[in-house]
């Protein structure tokens, strides 16, 4: 997998405003926030979209679940959305797995 801007943050090549880490998973502020509270929660394993992980990867998924939930609770958040683009047709435009966690406004249903 060509690197990404995300491994990059994760080897510390570029900055960034990081909010947790573990030997699993990184959470850091996005650059471009669309919510008062953004931020992104993504594996250290290079996964580059949702739908190329596999059955080996169902724990991390998980895991990955639980350090946006616990990241939200440190940022105050009680109601949040998480989003996960899947594909350049859903608007993903980094190839490294992540989760948008927003916060800190209104959110509607459906999304636009
Ligand atoms: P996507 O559209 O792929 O789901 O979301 C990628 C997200 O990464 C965007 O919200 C964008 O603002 C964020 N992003 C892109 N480059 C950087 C960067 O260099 N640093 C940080 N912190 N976020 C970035």
């Amino acid at each position: 997998m060509a690197d990404t801007i995300f491994s990059k943050i994760i080897s510390r090549e570029i900055p960034a405003n990081i909010l947790f880490e573990d030997d699993q998973a990184l959470a850091f502020a996005d650059v471009n926030p669309q919510a008062p509270t953004h931020f992104l929660v993504i594996p250290k394993k290079p996964i580059p979209k949702l739908s190329d992980a596999t059955r080996e990867d169902q724990a991390l998924l998980g895991h990955l679940l639980l350090v946006a939930n616990n990241v939200a609770a440190e940022q105050g958040l009680t109601d949040f959305r998480l989003n996960v683009n899947n594909g350049a047709g859903a608007s993903q435009t980094v190839f490294h797995l992540h989760i948008h966690v927003l916060g800190g406004r209104p959110f509607s249903w459906p999304p636009g």
